[in-house]
């Protein structure tokens, strides 16, 4: 039996990838002070109405689709960013919705993606070594020893970005953009001319018809707000517990604790360990929540983490976000389903075919080849109904930017590309034009 839950406790408890080196550890506290007296980010409301809407996902009635940065970060902050995120997001919703005909449950990967578990501690370049980046929460990206030491007040910028990302957020999902009439304004432009471009641009075209017969009929989107909003979500690794604790608040409606710093927190692949900091703090929050599974997860371990985190069998409560590799998938994801199935335990199972396919070119960039993306979204969705399971979900790293850091897709990207247009601060992400081309994939997958 665990001992009575409180936001604190977890720093009882072994903590990986959460920095020790900040030089001033009282002003860290100081921070995570003033965090406390903040506005919450998002409501317990919208959280557990989020709840909800994956429990029909666990039940094979809607799909999940959750993407974004890996990092976000201070530099690439500005609303063209978020705005080409949030309509590509639309965009590959809409292939979703209409050739898988379910709904798609929306969650980005924004308003608080920011600190990064670093396999290395430390990098070393021309014989000087440095702590690692570890997202622009905690240090910065240039290669000095200044911005590489951890420095709380960016906490609060990353804060304060978050929130100013919610709020346009907030505003494309209910001011108007989201309205179904714009659905030809979700594809990106450099998309358009595209093979995929050309595919939405059909479907769109549909749902302009079906649209215009429906008004006709009398069924406009003031009777129908589904079809002039949406609801997006927000999520992100709940890496720095420090942050994720100040943001935790009692919720007046229901007595429970909530993480108000994002609708849908997940642990990592790196910081999953059962008796460790990470696993206690969520424990306790009521979000629902996502736990990486990895190569290295054994089926026991596995259902010793739903036991503490889901012991109620809640619905909605835990996704299992399965993330092996195109190599490794047919041999670990099996084991896993059949125990999950046979222990008769409610989850989502999604699929995050990005950090099991990351490699390093001759040239010296790390990427991913769109080819075995596809191919782990491929071995997942045969997998899991074998298993008993429905495969309900996609996490991926995206943009809607043209950027070339993901080898492939229709546009071939190719090793000598990379280095023009690669701005990620962490992990390579799919372009526009990539993350498309895998909505239409998974909706040909889930058809048929
Ligand atoms: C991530 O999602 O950016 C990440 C670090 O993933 P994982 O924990 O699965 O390696
Ligand atoms: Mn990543």
């Amino acid at each position: 039996m665990r001992e009575k839950w409180t936001p604190a406790g977890w720093r009882s408890k072994p903590a990986k990838h959460i920095p020790t080196d900040y030089p001033d550890p009282e002003a860290l506290t100081r921070v995570e002070h003033q965090l406390r007296s903040y506005p919450p980010l998002v409501f317990a409301g919208e959280a557990r109405n989020l709840k909800a809407k994956l429990a029909e996902v666990a039940a094979g009635k809607a799909f999940l689709l959750q993407g974004g940065d890996c990092a976000e970060s201070f530099k690439e902050f500005h609303p063209d960013n978020i705005r080409d995120t949030f309509r590509t997001l639309m965009a590959m919703s809409v292939v979703l919705t209409f050739a898988a005909s379910r709904p798609v449950v929306k969650i980005g990967r924004l308003a608080g993606q920011f600190g990064k578990p670093r396999s290395e501690l430390t990098e070393t370049k021309d014989g000087v070594t440095l702590p690692s980046y570890r997202g622009d929460n905690i240090n910065g990206m240039d290669f000095t020893p200044e911005s590489r030491t951890p420095d709380p007040e960016r906490l609060i910028k990353a804060y304060s970005q978050s929130a100013a990302t919610l709020n346009l957020i907030r505003a494309f999902a209910n001011g108007g953009y989201a309205d179904l009439h714009n659905v030809h304004r979700w594809m990106v432009g450099f998309v358009a001319d595209s093979p995929q471009g050309k595919r939405y641009q059909e479907i769109a075209d549909r749902i302009s018809e079906a649209i215009d017969f429906m008004e006709a009929c009398g069924i406009t989107p003031e009777s129908v707000p589904q079809m002039k909003q949406v609801d997006v979500y927000t999520s992100h690794e709940a890496l720095l517990l420090g942050y994720e604790e100040a943001m935790t608040r009692v919720d007046s409606t229901t007595g429970d604790w909530y993480d108000t710093s994002a609708h849908f927190v997940w642990i990592g692949d790196r910081t999953r360990q059962p008796d460790g900091a990470h696993v206690e703090f969520a424990r306790g929050i009521k979000n629902p929540i996502g736990i990486k599974c990895g190569p290295s997860l054994d089926p026991d371990e596995l259902l010793r983490l739903i036991d503490v985190l889901n012991p109620n069998d809640e619905p909605g409560r835990l996704t299992l976000i399965a993330r092996f590799g195109s190599d490794k998938v047919e041999a670990g994801l099996p084991k896993l389903a059949r125990a999950v199935t046979k222990a008769g335990r409610n989850v989502v199972w999604s699929c995050d075919p990005m950090h099991g396919n990351t490699l390093k070119t001759e040239n010296g960039f790390k990427t991913r080849p769109f080819d075995r993306i596809l191919a782990e979204v491929r071995a997942f969705t045969s997998i899991l109904p074998a298993e008993g399971a429905y495969p309900g979900g996609v996490h991926v790293e995206m943009t809607g930017q043209q950027v070339t850091e993901c080898l492939g897709g229709a546009a071939a990207v190719t090793e000598e590309d990379l280095s023009s247009r690669y701005h990620t601060h962490c992990d390579p992400r799919l372009n526009g034009q990539q993350a498309l081309d895998l909505a239409f994939l998974i909706a040909e997958q889930l058809r048929g």
